[in-house]
């Protein structure tokens, strides 16, 4: 046999021996994870899993996503639904109708004054988010008209956005406040014209026959920092009013808001999250 002939037989012989321990690695893999856990320990309540239960679903691997920089957005993780990728507004609506009317430009959607609040066409339920926002530099204005913008969670409930750098408002209308109802723990907030982030754990309110069975729950952390811990939400948002469950729904939109000042958004994405139970 000529050397021609038997290199490419050498090459796919050993492609195959690859393929093969492979096959064997992950059948050992498996075995392995067959032999984990215990069958002996008590039962957990709900009666389905013992303490330490090895046959339990594996949690789904997925590929955790990268911080942001002043200079760039960072990656989301790979199970996340990406709203706003800095390229355009499809995935939103303005909330008078039609295409969202907020400008985008160098990979960030900024708020025109007068085109109203934008929502998602999509709606969502429990969920994990991630959005990242930048205020009008040089600041204009004072306490509530200095870079007011906000975060309504399922379209009733506003984590306030607003410029509260070297700005004193009413502290529950303050950046990182449920609006109207908590001040956040402290301000976090960055100088105007840097990129800050929110990462918002919410959890639902759940009616039953038109009456709430259990209030929405809210964490919120501003640029890494806890400034809102499971906050028990008194019910929808607003203006000088003592909030009560109007909305009783239990999903809905995200939605942005237009208070007349060119906020800036970049990098949001949401994950949609079960609860933990042993059923
Ligand atoms: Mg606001």
């Amino acid at each position: 046999m000529s050397k021609k002939t038997w290199v490419p037989l050498l090459v796919v012989f050993a492609v195959m021996v690859g393929a093969a321990l492979l096959a064997l690695r992950s059948v050992a893999a498996q075995e392995h994870h067959a032999a984990v856990g215990y069958e002996d320990t008590p039962m957990l309540p709900g009666g389905k899993w013992h303490v330490h239960d090895g046959k339990r679903p594996q949690p789904k691997v997925i590929t955790p996503g990268t911080c942001s920089s002043q200079q760039s957005p960072g990656q989301p993780p790979s199970d996340a639904t990406v709203l706003f990728d800095g390229k355009d507004l499809s995935n939103w609506e303005s909330i008078k109708g039609g295409p969202a009317g907020w400008k985008v430009e160098d990979g960030y959607a900024e708020v025109v004054a007068g085109a109203g609040d934008i929502r998602t066409r999509q709606e969502f339920g429990d969920m994990q988010l991630h959005l990242e926002w930048r205020e009008p530099t040089p600041p204009k204005g004072e306490s509530q008209e200095r870079g007011n913008s906000g975060v309504f969670l399922i379209g009733a409930y506003e984590i306030q956005v607003l410029d509260a750098y070297n700005n004193i408002t009413y502290p529950d209308g303050q950046t990182g406040a449920v609006y109207g109802q908590y001040p956040p723990f402290v301000n976090a907030c960055r100088p105007p014209g840097e990129w800050q982030t929110y990462d918002i754990i919410f959890t639902v309110p759940r009616f039953q026959n038109g009456e709430l069975k259990t209030p929405a729950y809210v964490t919120v952390l501003q640029n890494g920092v806890a400034v809102q811990n499971h906050s028990k939400l008194l019910g929808d948002t607003g203006h000088r009013i003592l909030a009560t469950y109007v909305t009783k729904a239990s999903q809905g939109p995200l939605r942005l808001q237009d208070h007349g000042n060119k906020v800036r958004y970049r990098n949001i994405w949401v994950r949609t999250l079960g609860s933990n139970s042993n059923e």
